[in-house]
C-alpha cells in the first residue's frame, strides 16, 4: 500500500463516467454552453477495468460515480454492473438528478444504496437560472422515487451569495422532512473562480455564515463522523442531519483519502493541483503488466496532495466530478 508522510493513502476513488452534462451550473460552466463527452472517453470496460485496477493497487475501498452527469452516460449500466462484482464496500453515485426517475431501474439493480443529488434551491426562477438546463420537479418527483425505492438520499447545495442564500431554510426544512440529508458545499476555487478572486469572493458563502443562517431557526450539535469525512456534521435533534464541506474554512487536506479517475483515464491524486497521470494505455494491459506502472503513477498522484489547504486549482469540476 502507498502512503505518504502524513500517513494518508488512497481509499476513495471517484471515477467521472462522462465530462457531458445536461446542466451548465453558472459556477461550473461560467460560458454556459452544454458539455458533451470528450472524443477520447475510454468505454465503459475499460474504466471498469480501472477501478479493479486501483482496487488492487492503491487499496480503493469505495467508489463514487460522477461525471459531468453520470446519468446521462451510455455507459452507466455497463460499468455500473462491472464494478458492482468488484468486492466494494461501497458504490454511491453523484447527480443532478435529471434523469432519475429513467434511470432508477438500473442503480437499483446495480444495489445502488446511496444517492448524493445535487439541488441549488426550491425556487424554480433561481433553478433555472444557476442550472441552466434542467426543471426543478424532475428532480423532486426524482429523489422521492429513489427515496421510495429505499436508496438513502443526500442533497448537495452550494450557497451562493445574491443567488440561493435565501434557500438554504428552505432546503433544510424539505430534507429533514423527507429524511434526506443536506449537504452544503462550501463554494471551491475551481477552474475560472481559481483565476477571478473576486468572482468567488462576492459568491463565496462561508461555514460560519452558514451556521448563523441555520441558527435562526434550528437549535444544532456537532455529530461525530469518520476520520477521512470530507464534511462536517451537525444533529438537529430529534429531526435529522445536515452537514458541511467547508474546504475553505475547516481545509481537510491532512485526512484526504481521494483519488479521481477521468472518462478520458487519467488519474487525479488532488483537486488543488494541476498534476494528472494517464493510465488509459495500462487498462489494456494485462495485470502483471499494467500493476506496476500503476504503482509508480500512484506514487507521483499521492505526492501531488497539498499538505494542509486546498489552495484552488485550474482543474476544473466539470472535468473530474468534484
Ligand atoms: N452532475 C453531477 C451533479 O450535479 O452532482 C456530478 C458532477 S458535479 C460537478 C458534482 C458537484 O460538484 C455538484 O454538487 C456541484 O454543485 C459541485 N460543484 C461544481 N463546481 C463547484 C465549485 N466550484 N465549488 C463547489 N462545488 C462545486
Amino acid at each position: 500500500m502507498i502512503v505518504d508522510r502524513q500517513g494518508r493513502r488512497f481509499r476513495n476513488l471517484r471515477v467521472s463516467l462522462t465530462s457531458a452534462c445536461n446542466y451548465a451550473c453558472t459556477y461550473c460552466v461560467p460560458d454556459g454552453k452544454r458539455l458533451v463527452a470528450a472524443q477520447d472517453e475510454l468505454s465503459a470496460e475499460a474504466m471498469a477495468r480501472g477501478v479493479a485496477y486501483l482496487i488492487e493497487s492503491a487499496g480503493i475501498e469505495r467508489l463514487r460515480i460522477t461525471g459531468g452527469e453520470p446519468l446521462v452516460s451510455p455507459k452507466l449500466e455497463t460499468f455500473m454492473r462491472e464494478v458492482s462484482v468488484l468486492g466494494l464496500e461501497d458504490i454511491s453515485l453523484t447527480t443532478n438528478g435529471q434523469l432519475l426517475v429513467r434511470k432508477l431501474p438500473v442503480l437499483v439493480s446495480a444495489g445502488i444504496a446511496r444517492l448524493n443529488v445535487s439541488l441549488d434551491t426550491l425556487d424554480p426562477g433561481a433553478f433555472r437560472s444557476i442550472a441552466r438546463g434542467g426543471d426543478l420537479a424532475t428532480v423532486l418527483e426524482g429523489m422521492a422515487q429513489a427515496s421510495a425505492a429505499g436508496i438513502r438520499i443526500k442533497v448537495n447545495m452550494v450557497p451562493l451569495r445574491g443567488q440561493n442564500l435565501d434557500q438554504v431554510l428552505p432546503l433544510l426544512d424539505y430534507c429533514l422532512e423527507r429524511g434526506y440529508e443536506l449537504r452544503f458545499i462550501e463554494l471551491m476555487r475551481m477552474g475560472h473562480l481559481a483565476r477571478d478572486s473576486n468572482a468567488f469572493l462576492q459568491q463565496f458563502v462561508s461555514l460560519q455564515q452558514l451556521l448563523d443562517v441555520i441558527g435562526e431557526r434550528y437549535e444544532y450539535l456537532q455529530a461525530d463522523a469518520p476520520v477521512d469525512a470530507t464534511a462536517i456534521r451537525y444533529q438537529i435533534p430529534g429531526q435529522g442531519y445536515f452537514g458541511v464541506i467547508a474546504n475553505e474554512s475547516v481545509p481537510f487536506c491532512r485526512t484526504c483519502s481521494r483519488l479521481r479517475l477521468s472518462s478520458t483515464g487519467w488519474l487525479h491524486g488532488c483537486l488543488s493541483s494541476s498534476n494528472r497521470h494517464y493510465i488509459g494505455d495500462l487498462l489494456d494491459k494485462p495485470r502483471h503488466q499494467a500493476l506496476p506502472a500503476l504503482q509508480r503513477l500512484l506514487v507521483k498522484a499521492l505526492g501531488d496532495k497539498q499538505e494542509v489547504a486546498f489552495s484552488g486549482g485550474a482543474t476544473v469540476m466539470k472535468i473530474i466530478g468534484g
